[in-house]
């Protein structure tokens, strides 16, 4: 088998992302390998340590995919100030005889973006909603790797995952669990010092606000999933989070100054693309008169371009208003009035690009989490859930369809749900070894076989 057909039948897709299946990106060639370690955003811990814990897979599994891409350049990209995670990769490079390059960051967000760390170590800048093959580059976050080495050294299915379970916890800590596993399990296993929660999936910037109690107990980890933030419910990021769109629209028709901050600040208006929140936020009072396409898509169009990473509603605007939210509004407009924003393939980064990088210090004592900052997670704990959910769609794409049915036993790691045929769609693995009691269109419950 190999190496595309083996991370096809693993069910890989990107572990610190949306879930692309990652056979699908890394079928081509490029010049640039770059695997990203850089822990995009705030308090999530997990990159850290799997560099710490497994350099050696990571190491071999860069080579392979770099072998396979026929990549001119290798590189882990993480921050500078990561020095364990540094003296771990180097030593693992060091004794492979790998030719593998650490190209060290600084800390800011969002330094973990795969389009700002492109431009960062290529010096180029990728097209407007377009990919980092467009400029000869392929990015892969460090989880994924590990996935790979497992693929390609065991035949290993996607079946469990690590992740970081941070903020109000006794202490940050590592965790190794079974897809599917409750994100209620994992926060007990935490020892939260509060009883009534909320929770952000991922990170404070981009993660999913979870502030309904059942959607809480509901909800599993996936192959996505990195961190759990668990925080009160009346902390400023999850009553913000729940703001109507009307009352940002209102807010933003009122009170904008138009000192454009949140312009000079965005990553993406940065490495060179045309977006300019300022602009989108002036226009909003007129958009319900606005009947010409042409003159909508010059009000609004940018909107297309907003990758959703939060810099302007929650570091740039002084005013405390919601660009982010107001852009994923107009993108919606723009898509049911069939309007689409061309596109500009030759970006270039602006020249001070450097000196509008945001600290993540200071953007986390904005967001009100300065105490959770800089504690870190030391011991992974492994749990074994008696009973797990592992959703059919955990990716970008199709759901996967399900291969076995209801009282079936399943093998940990034996194939639940196949990849859609003939689409973007990725396999699925059961998680535990056990007794399948329950199919639905969204998933397969497994409960875990008792021993003897
Ligand atoms: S969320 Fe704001 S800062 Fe981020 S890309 Fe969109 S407009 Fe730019
Ligand atoms: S930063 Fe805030 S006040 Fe300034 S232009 Fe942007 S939305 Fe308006």
């Amino acid at each position: 088998m190999n190496l595309i057909e083996a991370v096809k039948a693993a069910g890989i897709v990107g572990a610190g992302g949306a879930g692309f299946p990652t056979h699908v990106k890394l079928n081509t060639k490029a010049e640039w390998f770059i695997v990203n370690a850089a822990e995009c955003e705030p308090l999530i811990e997990t990159d850290k340590y799997l560099c710490r814990t497994y350099a050696d897979r990571i190491v071999v599994a860069a080579t392979a995919i770099a072998t396979h891409l026929g990549a001119a350049h290798t590189v882990i990209a993480l921050k500078r100030k990561y020095e364990p995670e540094i003296a771990a990769l180097q030593a693992a490079i060091d004794k492979a005889g790998a030719a593998i390059k650490l190209f060290p960051m600084e800390t800011f967000y969002p330094a973990g973006d795969e389009q700002t760390m492109v431009q960062l170590v290529t010096g180029k800048t990728v097209p407007e909603r377009g990919l980092p093959i467009d400029v000869g580059a392929v990015v892969d976050n460090v989880g994924t790797l590990l996935n790979i080495y497992g693929a390609l050294t065991e035949g290993a299915g996607v079946s469990s995952k690590f992740l970081s379970v941070t903020g109000e916890v006794r202490e940050p800590i590592m965790l190794h669990v079974p897809i599917g596993t409750a994100i209620t399990e994992c926060i007990e296993a935490a020892a939260p010092k509060i009883s009534d929660y909320a929770v952000i999936l991922g990170g404070p910037m981009m993660g999913k606000v979870v502030v309904d109690r059942d959607a809480i107990k509901s909800a599993v980890v996936t192959k996505t999933t990195g961190n759990l933030l668990v925080l009160p419910r009346d902390h400023y990021l999850i009553t913000r989070a729940q703001r109507p769109i009307e009352r940002i629209a209102a807010q933003a028709r009122s009170a904008c100054i138009q000192c454009r901050m949140c312009t000079d600040l965005c990553p993406r208006y940065l490495i060179g693309h045309q977006i300019r929140p300022n602009l989108v936020m002036r226009n909003l009072y007129r958009e319900k008169f606005i009947e010409d396409d042409g003159e909508f898509l010059r009000a609004f169009g940018d909107a297309a371009n907003c990758c959703s990473c939060g810099v302007c509603e929650m570091f740039a605007c002084p005013m405390g208003l919601s660009p982010r939210k107001v852009n994923e509004y107009m993108k919606g407009q723009l898509r049911e009035r069939g309007i689409q924003m061309p596109r500009n393939m030759v970006c270039e980064a602006q020249e001070d690009i450097n000196l509008h990088r945001i600290p993540t210090g200071r953007l986390v004592t904005r967001l009100g989490l300065a105490e959770y900052y800089g504690l870190h997670a030391h011991e992974c704990l492994e749990l074994e859930p008696e009973t797990v959910f592992v959703p059919f769609s955990q990716h970008i794409g199709k759901p996967a369809a399900p291969v076995k049915n209801v009282g079936d036993s399943v093998e940990a790691g034996e194939l639940l749900a196949a990849a859609a045929e003939g689409a973007l769609s990725a396999n699925i693995h059961a998680s535990i070894t056990g007794v399948i009691t329950e199919i639905t269109p969204a998933g397969a419950r497994i409960a875990r076989r008792k021993e003897g």
